[in-house]
């Protein structure tokens, strides 16, 4: 597996206190890590949303706690994690789900609705003639990529997404650097 050029958080301790369990290591460089929602990707190739906090610029350390369930038995002391924004990490996560069930389908325009000056309410027809890929926001639409990869949830990938990303579990889409 190709892996991109994101930090690693290297895992120290995990510290629990009042039921929250704190996740301690140090950051292999910081380059786009700061506080807030952040993603880890396990060894085990697990992703996990939580929170980084406490992030100190001196010694690249921080604190990560995970918003999710069981969580436990996927982190250890001593285990690296890849690191990933918010915005990457929510990509990661949704190629990685393996319970979504993805089905190729034919995009189809359908109504949507557009409120007049005067309050009132105009049905479009075709009006809703577009879906975005949620990888690459590449255009889902009858004119530019009339089949798209759409989940139980409502998410759309294009056909290059789905077979270069969800289908071989790759990070090719983010660029490194
Ligand atoms: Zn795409």
């Amino acid at each position: 597996m190709e892996f991109p050029n994101q930090p690693y958080f290297t895992i120290l301790e995990i510290a629990r206190d009042n039921n929250e369990e704190k996740i301690i290591g140090v950051f292999s460089d910081l380059n786009g890590v700061a506080n807030g929602y952040a993603y880890l990707f396990t060894e085990s190739r697990k992703i996990i949303k939580g929170k980084i906090s406490d992030l100190k610029l001196s010694d690249k350390k921080a604190v990560f706690v995970s918003a999710e369930e069981q969580t436990s038995t996927l982190l250890a002391a001593g285990q690296q994690c890849m690191y990933f924004d918010g915005y990457l990490g929510e990509r990661v996560a949704i190629i990685f789900d393996t319970s979504r069930n993805w089905r190729k389908i034919l995009f189809e325009p359908s109504e949507s609705t557009r409120i007049n000056k005067d309050g009132s309410v105009k049905v479009v027809k075709g009006g809703w003639d577009h879906e975005h890929c949620v990888i690459d926001q590449k255009n889902i639409s009858l004119h530019e990529n009339p089949f798209g990869y759409k989940d139980q949830f409502g998410t759309w990938v294009c056909v290059d997404c789905y077979n270069n990303y969800v289908l071989t579990k790759k990070f090719g889409f983010i660029k490194s650097g």
